[in-house]
């Protein structure tokens, strides 16, 4: 790919991402731009600074040796030197102050581009700087689910009708030698993703689809946040801590299962995956149903492996689930161009070649795996993006509906500690 063919879609994707980030807090009162400390949520007027920042810091002052704009910014917005519990204290620059702070980093970073001086580098940490903003924008939908703040969307956006219904069953994968990772000549990966090694898997049976809502009201109705068998040691520990009796946005009202989405409580939608769920509630409610998490190189193979036709694995890998071309709304629900989760039977298009459904978008799936560094691991520049959490988190694959279909591909790591229940997550499970 030639210099001009890449560096035409960066200026587009730091316009769309800020777009997106701006959207996520513009409707949002002073209060609600600071909101409660948790752990689990920035203040959000900090965490819009922090985006800015980070785009500042590796595209302007690392890659293009640039002094920086405030003195200090470093001591407002640095993630990896600030600590997390005392971000609601600092003394923050106003909501004005801080947008134009914003601005003035995208006029330099667009300036930088159009120059047309760019190196391989700056372009890496371009890109850079895109995902993270988009990552974070995640994040700031994540924290207006939390804080019960209304949908940004909820106007614009159709809701996720479509009432495709369920998706039963499993499909049979073969076993062999199976290509985990991204592999040299990918335009951009993150470190935890390097590189692609061959790992053996056995014949699996996974799911078409993941655990619906309806699946899971199964096991709440049953009892199982009281039976302790169906839960580990750990997992007990979290749940007898927290005392949960049902997923975090769940209730019961008039004899039905409810649950809030963002400000509004909806009826349970039965074929819609089960979502904000912690890696313990998917580990119980497994061995609730007689069945476990995949691996991650099993669910790598089942979104990217094809059959040889002779019984065993091919050694051709696909990028996305249903082959080369990049995400479109007939494949994967992602970019938040639907307002939440669709039924886990839309979308047959997206399907993988072994014919499981949405493994890109809709909702991220818990993998049984802690997050590792693959073989060989080398830190990358930005050194606090995996090397930090190696070993306490919880590898999930696939996006969800509000992840953007750049950021994604089949070999695409995510991580999460397993007491987590505020994002967008869900699981799919194998045949034990
Ligand atoms: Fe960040």
């Amino acid at each position: 790919m030639g210099a001009g063919e890449t560096d035409s879609e960066l200026i587009p994707w730091l316009r769309d991402a800020r777009e997106r980030s701006l959207s996520l807090i513009a409707d949002l009162d002073d209060d609600q731009l600071l909101g409660p400390r948790l752990a689990i949520v920035n203040p959000l007027r900090w965490e819009i600074g922090h985006v800015g920042w980070f785009q500042e810091r590796w595209v302007l002052c690392h890659a293009a040796a640039q002094p920086p704009l405030r003195e200090d910014g470093d001591a407002l917005y640095d993630s990896s030197t600030v600590p997390h519990d005392t971000r609601w204290d600092l003394p923050l620059p106003s909501r004005t102050e801080t947008l134009e702070y914003l601005a003035e980093i995208a006029r330099r970073v667009c300036a930088r581009i159009e120059r047309g001086v760019l190196t391989d580098e700056d372009r890496y940490f371009v890109r850079l700087a895109v995902f993270h903003e988009d990552m974070h924008g995640e994040a700031f939908l994540c924290a207006r689910q939390t804080l019960g703040y209304r949908s940004p969307w909820w106007a614009e956006r159709s809701a996720p009708t479509g009432e495709a219904g369920p998706l039963p069953g499993d499909v049979a994968i073969p076993g062999g030698l199976f290509l985990l990772g991204a592999e040299a000549g990918e335009r951009f990966v993150f470190d935890n993703e390097k590189w692609a090694h061959k790992v053996p898997v056995r014949p699996f049976r996974i799911a078409r689809a993941a655990v619906t809502q309806g699946e899971f009201a199964a096991f709440v109705d049953d009892g199982g946040y009281r039976r302790r068998a169906l839960w580990s040691d750990a997992g007990w520990a979290w749940r007898e801590g927290l005392g949960a009796e049902m997923p975090p946005y769940w209730r019961r009202e008039g004899g039905e299962w409810q649950r809030r989405d963002f400000d509004r409580w909806v009826p349970l939608e039965p074929h819609r995956p089960v979502i904000h769920v912690s890696w313990y509630e998917a580990e119980a409610w497994c061995r609730f149903a007689g069945r476990r998490l995949p691996s991650e190189v099993e669910w790598e193979v089942a979104a990217a492996g094809e059959s040889d036709g002779q019984g065993g694995l091919a050694a051709a890998r696909r990028r996305f689930p249903w082959g080369e071309e990049p995400p479109g709304i007939a494949r994967a629900n992602l970019d938040s161009t639907a307002r939440g989760c669709l039924d886990v039977a839309a979308l047959p298009a997206g399907d993988s070649a072994f014919g499981c459904r949405q493994m890109i978008g809709n909702v991220w799936e818990w993998t049984a795996d802690d997050f590792q560094p693959f073989p060989g691991f080398v830190v990358d520049p930005y050194q606090d993006y995996s090397a930090p959490w190696f070993g306490d988190h919880k590898v999930l694959r696939g996006g969800c509906f509000a992840t953007r279909g750049r950021l994604l591909r089949n070999t695409w790591r995510n991580f999460y500690q397993p007491h987590r229940r505020d994002v967008w997550a869900g699981f799919r499970t194998c045949a034990s």
